[in-house]
């Protein structure tokens, strides 16, 4: 039970303090400062932008998308239009950047968004946008180092579960996993425990949640939006 609730994000008795406001599982964080000084002795300052996030947090995310409360824009941030698109592609937008409830790597606590600070200004505002990782990008130096880790497996345990677009997931190089902790987690995401979470229902704790905005259109086509919008590996 305790795993199931941990890997949909409702639970936060595994995290450790990685960085100020920020939260990860203890071997991730433990694995993650091993990297960055590996990476401070190339000159690089490795900086998390994003580590844990609950389940509740990625509720309002999805349905602040839906709504149009919070805006939705394509692989090169451009902004799209909401009207332009029937209720069946708007869903599968959102779900290209952004995981259905109960879904997300983040919720782990073993995942993480990284960027380095060493190679852009103080007052840079990062947009994890895959320019800035891609060869004329502030991060490509980083990036090209670390990718040669990973594909040595000598990363300290992390790799890049979105490195590539399968058709689902758009590709991510700022998001790296920790491997062997991650792989605890990635069972128990099932549709089945996850259909009563999303129409509001307790959850094994007792604690009830927002329910999500577009149920109605998920429910009958959730076998195929786990196939293809979550990645498990
Ligand atoms: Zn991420």
């Amino acid at each position: 039970m305790q795993q199931s609730l941990i890997a949909f994000g409702l639970s936060r008795e595994h995290l450790v303090s990685i960085a100020p406001d920020l939260w990860a599982e203890g071997e991730t964080a433990s694995a993650f400062q091993v990297l960055r000084r590996r990476a401070a002795e190339q000159g690089f300052d490795l900086r998390i932008a994003s580590a844990f996030r609950d389940y509740d947090r990625q509720v309002r995310i999805i349905n602040d998308k839906w709504t149009g409360d919070r805006p939705v824009a394509d692989g090169e941030d451009r902004l799209l239009d909401r009207a332009r698109y029937d209720d069946d592609q708007w869903l599968n937008l959102i779900l290209r950047f952004s995981a259905l409830p109960g879904t997300s790597r983040h919720h782990w606590g073993t995942d993480l968004d990284i960027w380095d600070a060493s190679a852009v200004d103080e007052d840079y505002r990062l947009q994890l946008e895959p320019s800035e990782y891609g060869p004329s990008g502030p991060f490509s130096k980083m990036t090209r180092w670390l990718n040669e880790l990973m594909a040595a497996d000598d990363a300290e345990g992390f790799f890049k579960p979105y490195a590539e677009d399968r058709g689902g997931i758009a590709p991510e190089a700022w998001h790296i996993s920790y491997r062997p902790a991650a792989l605890k987690y990635q069972d128990a995401v099932s549709a089945e425990l996850l259909i009563p979470l999303w129409r509001g229902e307790a959850d094994a704790c007792g604690n009830v949640h927002e329910p999500l905005a577009m149920l109605e259109l998920i429910e009958p086509q959730v076998d195929y939006l786990m196939e293809r919008f979550v990645a498990v590996q």
